[in-house]
C-alpha cells in the first residue's frame, strides 16, 4: 500500500535473501519498495504499481532479464537499473542497449547502489526538459561550456577535435551513467558505423588531455568489456 509520495522502487529478484536485504537497505534510505520475484510478476507489477524505479536481476526463474526490459521498454521509460553478476559483461551491455540505465555487479555495496538509484531518478527528471537549458557542465576542475564550445581545465583552454568534443559532451550530459561502446559510437558516427578503433583512439586522445594520472582517471572511468562513464561530482 502507498502511503505517502515517497519514491516507489519495484525489486525483481528471485533470491529471498537478496530482495530482503534490497528492501530493507531501500526502506532504511526513505523509499518504499514492491517485490517480484519472476519476470511475468514484474511486467504485471510495473503496470499496476507503477514504480519510479525498478531494479532488475537478469537470472530469473521463468523468462529472462533482457526480455523483461524489452518488454519494458516498449511501453514505459522507467528507470531500469540491472543487476548482474561479476563476469556477465556481455548480457551488461545487452541490457544497457535494450534500454536499461545502469548496472550493478553482485556482489554490491548499499552505497555504491543509492548512487546507482540516485543518478537514475536524476536523468529521468531531466529527460525531457533540461537538456535543452544546460549551458554549463562542471566536473571538478573541468569547465565545458556548451554554448561556446569551450573546455578548460583548472582554468587552462583544453582543445578537442570536433570528434573529441562531442563524445566528453555525450559521457558529461550523461554523467554518472555508464554509457556502452555501441551507443556511444552510434551517437557520434551514427547508426551504420562500426567505429570500436576510432572510439579508443578518441577516447586515449581525450583522456590524455584531461586526466593527470592515467592509472587514476579522475573523470573518465572504464567499466571493462562494456563503456565508459563520466564520474559525477
Ligand atoms: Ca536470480
Amino acid at each position: 500500500m502507498i502511503l505517502d509520495n515517497k519514491l516507489l522502487i519495484l525489486i525483481v529478484e528471485d533470491e529471498d535473501t537478496i530482495n530482503n536485504f534490497i528492501a530493507s537497505m531501500l526502506s532504511s534510505n526513505d523509499y518504499q519498495y514492491v517485490k517480484a520475484r519472476s519476470g511475468a510478476e514484474a511486467l504485471a507489477m510495473a503496470a499496476s504499481e507503477v514504480p519510479d524505479l525498478i531494479l532488475l536481476d537478469m537470472g530469473l526463474p521463468d523468462i529472462d532479464g533482457s526480455e523483461v526490459i524489452q518488454k519494458l521498454r516498449s511501453w514505459s521509460s522507467v528507470p531500469i537499473i540491472v543487476v548482474s553478476a561479476r563476469g556477465h559483461e556481455q548480457e551488461k551491455v545487452k541490457a544497457l542497449d535494450l534500454g536499461a540505465d545502469d548496472y550493478v555487479t553482485k556482489p554490491f555495496g548499499t552505497h555504491e547502489l543509492l548512487a546507482r538509484i540516485r543518478t537514475a531518478l536524476r536523468h529521468s527528471n531531466n529527460r525531457p526538459a533540461n537538456s535543452e537549458e544546460i549551458k554549463q557542465l562542471n566536473f571538478g576542475q573541468l569547465h565545458i561550456d556548451l554554448e561556446r564550445r569551450l573546455v578548460t581545465l583548472a582554468g587552462s583552454d583544453v582543445h578537442f577535435t570536433p570528434i573529441e568534443y562531442k563524445i566528453l559532451v555525450l559521457l558529461a550530459r550523461n554523467a554518472g551513467k555508464v554509457l556502452t561502446h555501441d551507443f556511444i559510437i552510434k551517437q557520434v558516427w551514427g547508426p551504420y558505423t562500426n567505429e570500436n578503433q576510432a572510439l579508443r583512439v578518441n577516447m586515449a586522445n581525450i583522456r590524455r588531455k584531461i586526466e593527470k594520472n592515467h592509472a587514476e582517471p579522475k573523470y573518465i572511468r572504464t567499466e571493462v568489456g562494456v563503456g565508459y562513464r563520466m564520474v559525477e561530482n
